[in-house]
């Protein structure tokens, strides 16, 4: 199979085939496998699907299809054909980047619009014709009123990320939008969640939709090597500067709960030398362009983030995620850990667990359906309190060999000691490993395979509480 045969078999057009093929897609992915045709075909489609499943063009690609079929005299000034509707000005940005990449070989028109920012340049841009509305759902509704954007031309509608537009408290805008819409169209639901409130959301919505689920990438994801420590709260942030300065790691994610946590985390860094920036609803729209445009370069080497800020960085092979505390929604685990690994590339994922978020920890086991293999404290740093009865076996095992996969130790089983070449041993092998590399970031195999590790000793405790930064930061 050729690289764009797969993509052709789903039957879109040969522009849009050129631009996958300069995307350098080799083959669709299952999400775009089952979403291309049905939307091509005009249904309605309610998808379960995370960032980093290739969702973007699964909803993308057939649209530009729908629009390349129909003569672009149909558009006019204000009035586009198709809106998508994103939860933050991130991911409506991401959203619109992707549309023009796969719109580069067609004379279709986008826009992104988000609050924010001068409205101004937005109202200049409307009274050309346009094709494609990527927007936040308020900035969206501000056009409406200031009759700027007349939406009665719509023929799709993309919601996408869903259930993040409803934990944001989208709900009244989204109906708002919804009331401002010609009622013959097509609805494309994307959520990464199916809860109680999504299905009504979908059934409010949809007309006889096509259900399309593909497996959460972390029961598929093998390529992410996911890892735990068990450390007291007040070592986190030393142990975090720790490892990274001493494994040379480069475009590390480090997710933290509050806004408030992650201000004091990058500034420790920045502290330690460490070039690092702080990415969260309270920075302004600048500060958080700069940050992302400076880890995306490589110039910020660790971005700390909350959930909501992160939400929706795409960035290819992105090669490390800290979690610098567990998120309090077992879900938001999986969302965290979906911004390595991706595309086909491979990634670790670092938990940093406290005595107090035990708890969470086995909730996440539960939802990955998969133990967190342990890895072991650097010997500069004391391990928690051990929990009443646990045994630590004093031998050491050898290191595993390079690219060998890892065994995941069933639940349930014998818990003796099992830790690596020393403590901080693969710190120079990270080093060497990444460098190595034709791209520098990427990790390789026995990066991942060379930490030391120790088997579980489990704590019970209350998962630990504290704000989450779920206040919207935009529009
Ligand atoms: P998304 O889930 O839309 O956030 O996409 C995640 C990443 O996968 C993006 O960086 C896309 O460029 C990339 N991607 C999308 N489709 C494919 C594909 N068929 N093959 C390889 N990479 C892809």
């Amino acid at each position: 199979m050729n690289s764009t045969s797969s993509f052709a078999s789903l039957g879109l057009a040969d522009s849009l085939l050129q631009a996958i093929h300069a995307a350098g897609y080799d083959q669709p992915t299952p999400i775009q496998q089952q979403a291309i045709p049905q939307i091509i075909a005009g249904s309605d489609v309610l998808a379960a699907a995370q960032t980093g499943t290739g969702k973007t063009a699964g909803f993308t690609l057939p649209i530009l299809h729908r629009l390349l079929a129909q003569p672009l005299a149909k558009r006019s000034p204000g009035r586009p054909r198709v809106v998508i509707l994103a939860p933050t000005r991130e991911l409506a940005a991401q959203v619109h980047e992707s549309v023009l990449l796969y719109s580069q070989g067609t004379r279709l028109r986008s826009l992104v619009m988000y609050g924010g920012v001068n409205i101004n340049p937005q109202i200049r841009a409307l009274q050309q014709p346009v094709d494609i509305l990527v927007a936040t759902p308020g900035r969206l509704l501000d056009h409406c009123q200031q009759k700027t954007l007349h939406l009665d031309q719509v023929e799709i509608l993309v919601l996408d990320e869903a259930d993040r537009m409803l934990d944001m408290g989208f709900i009244h805008d989204i109906r708002r939008v919804l009331r401002l819409l010609p009622k013959q169209r097509q609805n494309l639901l994307f959520s990464a969640t199916f809860s109680n409130e999504i299905r009504e959301l979908a059934h409010q919505l949809l007309n006889q939709p096509v259900e399309i689920s593909v497996a959460p990438r972390n029961t598929t994801a093998d390529r992410i090597d996911q890892q735990v420590i068990h450390v007291d709260a007040h070592q986190k942030t030393a142990l975090i500067s720790h490892m990274i300065r001493e494994s040379g790691w480069h475009q590390v994610l480090v997710f933290c709960r509050t806004k408030h946590g992650a201000n004091r985390l990058a500034e420790r860094l920045t502290k330690d030398g460490l070039q690092a920036a702080a990415l969260h609803g309270n920075k302004s729209q600048s500060a958080r362009t700069r940050a992302l445009d400076g880890f995306k370069t490589g110039k910020v080497v660790v971005l700390v983030a909350t959930d909501i800020a992160a939400r929706g960085i795409d960035i290819d092979q992105l090669p490390y995620v800290i979690n610098f505390e567990l998120p309090q929604v077992a879900e938001d685990y999986v969302h965290r850990i979906g911004r390595t690994g991706r595309a086909g590339s491979e990634g670790l994922a670092i938990s940093l667990v406290a005595p107090a978020e035990q708890r969470m920890l086995h909730s996440i086991e539960k939802l990955i359906k998969r133990t967190i293999d342990e890895r072991a404290l650097p010997d500069d740093f004391e391990p928690p309190a051990r929990p009443v009865g646990a045994v630590d076996a004093p031998e050491r095992e050898a290191p595993r060999k390079a690219n060998t996969r890892r065994q995941h130790r069933p639940k349930g089983a014998p818990t003796g000691r099992r830790s690596g070449a020393g403590r901080g041993g693969n710190a120079s092998s990270d080093r060497s490993n990444s460098s190595a590399s034709t791209n520098e970031r990427r990790t390789s195999t026995s990066d991942r395979s060379a930490p030391a590790r120790r088997s579980r000793s489990r704590r019970s405790g209350s998962a630990a509480r504290s704000t989450p930064d779920n206040v919207p930061y935009f529009d």
